[in-house]
């Protein structure tokens, strides 16, 4: 068994939880990679192995199924030992009318964004309290500021995902056991290219780099350093914060 603390990242194989994947390793975690995309949550575990660094992954987890997370959190902590940083990165972005969202695509996005935060919270939990110790970072949106328009299904879950933290961590932190939450704006993506690609952003990633105040999009590696204070011994007074990392975009 490890004697690593265990991080598991969900998303870890694409985009910011590969970079959050990364960074965690670098600085000693044991780094449990779930993801939907198999073959991607391999691909990255294979590069944090290549440095020398502890990385297992887990695929075909849908973080929406919770008997699939219930699945994959007990293979993590048969391998890896128990979960002691949690960082709920997996989401679905989505663009559409408001008028035009049914049912099927409103609880689709909710059950990704929103209900896997809270059955990946729920599977880890145990360990934590148990340890006395623990850290929980949930990935939610800068569109949580200020509202997006057509993002109305995608806004509203990544909303609750900011409530649910608030509300975890007045209810854990006398348990030895921080909740925050990382609102990312304008990070270059595979998810930010895809919207790119089909016109969404209004302006291409470089014209909005442009008059972000920083005067560039946010890399991967922006939100993974914010995750690694958050999840660090040094972070324990911080809790129930929304820190947002977005170039000065949303203030
Ligand atoms: P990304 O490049 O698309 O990566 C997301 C990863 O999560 C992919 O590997 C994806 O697998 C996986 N995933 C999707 N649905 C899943 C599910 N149901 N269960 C498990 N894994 C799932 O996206 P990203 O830009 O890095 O976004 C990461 C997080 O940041 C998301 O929560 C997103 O909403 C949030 N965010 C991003 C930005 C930005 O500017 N990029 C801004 C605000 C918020 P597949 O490839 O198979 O779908």
């Amino acid at each position: 068994m490890s004697q690593r603390r265990t991080a598991v990242v969900t998303g870890g194989g694409s985009g910011i939880g590969r970079a959050i994947a990364h960074r965690l390793a670098s600085d000693g975690f044991a780094v449990a990679i779930l993801d939907l995309n198999g073959e991607a949550a391999e691909r990255v575990a294979d590069e944090i192995r290549q440095k020398g660094d502890e990385a297992v992954a887990f695929g075909d987890v849908d973080v929406s199924d919770r008997a699939k997370v219930n699945a994959a959190v007990d293979k993590v902590r048969s391998s890896l030992g128990p979960v002691l940083v949690l960082v709920n990165n997996a989401g679905l972005t989505a663009s559409d009318p408001f008028m035009k969202i049914g049912d099927d695509l409103w609880d689709r996005v909710v059950a990704v964004n929103l209900n896997g935060t809270f059955y990946c919270t729920q599977a880890v939990l145990p360990d934590m309290i148990e340890a006395k110790w623990g850290r929980i970072v949930n990935i939610s949106s800068s569109s949580t500021h200020s509202g997006q328009p057509y993002m109305t299904h995608y806004v509203a879950a990544k909303s609750a995902v900011v409530g649910l933290t608030k509300s975890l961590a007045l209810e854990f932190g006398p348990k030895g056991i921080t909740v925050n939450t990382i609102p990312p704006g304008f990070v270059d993506t595979p998810m930010l290219r895809g919207s790119e690609e089909k016109g969404l952003l209004g302006g291409s990633v470089d014209e909005h780099a442009k008059r972000t105040p920083v005067r560039r999009a946010g890399r991967p590696e922006d939100i993974a350093a914010a995750c690694a204070f958050l999840v660090s011994d040094e972070a324990g007074y911080i809790t129930g914060q929304i820190i947002g990392v977005n170039g000065g975009r949303n203030t």
